[in-house]
């Protein structure tokens, strides 16, 4: 397995994973919390231009917030879902429906909480935008991005063959909770929850929470399959 280092910017995990020839990050944390990636990196003397590449898993303010900070340092190209490209390129994002009460209650606040800036970010613009599957060899890493989407239209995970997924938003470890709390479209959350399953998925890396096993969406992921037999009840 690549040694993988989770760092906390905000109140969002990022991770940096390590690849033949440098690195590549995972989502970028709150805004102003660019100097906890770089003391980070000081302290495991890493320095910024060993990242290759940052992959945004969904533009929300948590994940993107340092985004800008962090490329003006590196220097590296940013990879996003194309289908939110615009949104990063002017600075703004899609408050999800809450898919529980907390959730819910976030999201009233939330939508009108953008009004007032509150979610603010500085805009980029993305070297690269994602379309389909895409793999990683050329950054240097044995792995793939591939689009994972439910809790936004343009989520992605980056997945490697070793079975560890990072999933930005689509799953999360939080109060004994892996559903998030929020989803642009809750039953995508399932399919792409099975996608992940299918392709061997071990370890699930989230943005919010500590990293556990698969197990614990598949014991939510029906995986039953009704026959197509017609019922054959006699008459
Ligand atoms: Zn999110
Ligand atoms: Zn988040």
């Amino acid at each position: 397995m690549a040694a993988v280092h989770r760092v906390r910017l905000g109140i969002c995990n990022i991770y940096l994973i390590q690849g033949n020839s440098g690195y590549i990050l995972v989502d970028a944390g709150n805004a102003n919390r660019e100097e906890v990636l770089f003391n980070y990196l000081g302290r495991h003397s890493i320095s910024p231009d060993q990242i290759k590449l940052i992959v945004v898993t969904h533009v929300h303010h948590d994940h993107v917030g340092s985004l800008s900070a962090i490329k003006n340092i590196c220097k590296c190209p940013a990879a996003v879902h194309v289908k939110e490209a615009r949104l990063l390129q002017e600075g703004k994002f899609i408050m999800p429906h809450g898919t529980n009460l907390l959730g819910k209650t976030i999201s009233f606040i939330g939508k009108r909480a953008a009004w007032t800036g509150f979610f603010k970010y500085s805009p980029v613009k993305p070297e690269i935008e994602i379309t389909q599957e895409m793999n990683l060899t050329e950054f240097g890493v044995n792995g793939l991005i591939l689009p994972t989407p439910g809790h936004t239209e343009g989520s992605v995970s980056v997945v490697l063959p070793t079975g560890e997924a990072f999933v930005g938003d689509l799953a999360v470890n939080l109060m004994g909770s892996v559903f998030p709390p929020f989803a642009q479209n809750a039953p995508e959350i399932m399919m792409s929850w099975r996608k992940l399953a299918r392709l061997g998925v071990n370890t699930i890396f989230p943005s919010h929470g500590a990293p556990f096993g698969i197990n614990l969406l598949k014991k939510k992921i029906d995986f039953g399959v009704k026959s197509l037999q017609p019922d054959s009840q006699p008459t």
